[in-house]
Formats: C-alpha cells, sequence, structure tokens
C-alpha cells in the first residue's frame, strides 16, 4: 500500500524497532501497513506519524505509536486469540488488533467516536470485529473469556470483571494510576489460580470513565 506517507510510516516503524526496541516483528510490519494518517482528524494528517499522542474528536487522543506498539506486543497475539479492546477511540489500534488476532470485540464509550471507528471498519473491509457504545469497564460476558483484554484508556484500579472475564492464561494490558492523566503500564496474566502483575513503567493516558473506572 504505496502512499505519500510511505516514508514517515517507515520512520516511526524504524523508531519503534530501534529506539523503542519493540521486537515482535508481525506488530512492525502492520504497523508498516496501515495508514496512520486516515485515523486523526484532516487537519493534523501531517502530524499522524509523529512520537507523540495526537488529539481526536471528543476531547480524546489517539496514543502515541510506540504505545500502541508496546500494548499490542505485550499482548502476544497469534490468529486463533480472541480479544477485548475497551476505548476504540479513533480506531487505529482497534484495526492493528484484527490484523493480528482471530476475533476482536470493542467497546467505546462516546457515540461518535465508536461512528468514526465502525466507518474506518468498514472502509477497510474489517469483518473480525464487532464494536458497540458502552461502558467497556464491565467487560462482554457473552463472548467471554478472551484470551488478550487492551484498555486503552487510564483506571484506578483494575476492574473486577475484567479480571473475571480474562481465560486461563490471558492476558489483561491497561494503564493503572490515581491521577487522570498519569499512570502505569500494567500487565496482568491470568494463571490457573492467581493473577501475575508486571509493571512496564510510566505513561499517559485519557481517563478511563465507567462503573469500574473513574466516576465521572
Ligand atoms: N486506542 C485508541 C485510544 C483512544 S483514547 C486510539 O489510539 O485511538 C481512549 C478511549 O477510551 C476514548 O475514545 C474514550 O472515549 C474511551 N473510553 C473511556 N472510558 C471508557 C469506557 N468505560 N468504556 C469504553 N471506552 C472508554
Amino acid at each position: 500500500m504505496e502512499d505519500e506517507y510511505q516514508i514517515p510510516r517507515e520512520r516511526m516503524v524504524a523508531r519503534l524497532r530501534d529506539h523503542y526496541k519493540i521486537q515482535d516483528e508481525r506488530v512492525l510490519d502492520i504497523m508498516l501497513q496501515v495508514p496512520r494518517h486516515l485515523f486523526v482528524p484532516e487537519a493534523i494528517k501531517f502530524q499522524a506519524y509523529k512520537d507523540n499522542a495526537l488529539p481526536i474528536a471528543s476531547k480524546q487522543t489517539i496514543s502515541q505509536p510506540f504505545i500502541v506498539a508496546k500494548m499490542t506486543e505485550l499482548l502476544e497475539l497469534t490468529p486463533n486469540k480472541k480479544v477485548l479492546e475497551i476505548g476504540a477511540g479513533s480506531g487505529y489500534q482497534t484495526v492493528i488488533l484484527s490484523q493480528l488476532a482471530g476475533y476482536i470485540y470493542s467497546i467505546e464509550r462516546v457515540e461518535k467516536l465508536a461512528k468514526i471507528t465502525q466507518k474506518k471498519l468498514d472502509l477497510f473491509e474489517i469483518k473480525n470485529v464487532t464494536l458497540k457504545c458502552d461502558d467497556g469497564t464491565n467487560g462482554w460476558e457473552a463472548y467471554a473469556p478472551f484470551d488478550g483484554i487492551l484498555v486503552a484508556a487510564g483506571s484506578p484500579d483494575f476492574p473486577q470483571p475484567l479480571l473475571e472475564q480474562l481465560a486461563v492464561g490471558g492476558k489483561l494490558v491497561i494503564p493503572i494510576g490515581d491521577e487522570a492523566k498519569s499512570q502505569k503500564l500494567f500487565k496482568v496474566t491470568r494463571t490457573k489460580h492467581s493473577f501475575q502483575t508486571e509493571d512496564f513503567g510510566s505513561c499517559s493516558f485519557v481517563p478511563l470513565i465507567g462503573e469500574h473506572g473513574f466516576h465521572n
């Protein structure tokens, strides 16, 4: 898929590999293919491949490329995995996930953004994603358990329903922090009898707002 942003996209991926040490070649390869500039507002299209988050509609953000790559890598996806995504936002992460896992269930709280994401899924003719507009902190019981759960907004704590909806061996990747804008990225792996938690350092996300998140 050659386009006018091919070179900035190649530079972005080189930075992910060389500076940020993203190692999963499948993640790097798909980020080289997905046209990130189509997921940001037209007026800031030229900034799409920069090393930072950018504003999208409804006061939300499209995550920094490194964060998208890191969270995706931590899920250790293969084509047979079933993933729950909370916070579809622009739909960029959703599309990346759809190319690496078997099936994606995605929840976005803001209706306008859910519509934007659905349009992108239609545009790219992506058939392995089901999206709904709802509070994702309750998970999606009907399709549980999930092999991976990715939360793209900062939560005050690990939402209990998401832990419960994780398959044994499944991974929850989530930013946690008391403050609305500063968190630590965690990966929780469900084992047969407990949960194993790893800390992947500081990050900054918009707040996760809902029953098991921040209360608006
Ligand atoms: N991965 C997205 C990130 C979007 S920002 C991207 O790169 O574009 C985080 C998103 O989480 C916002 O769109 C926000 O509306 C959404 N969000 C916040 N709380 C939520 C909740 N409880 N359930 C579902 N989505 C939520």
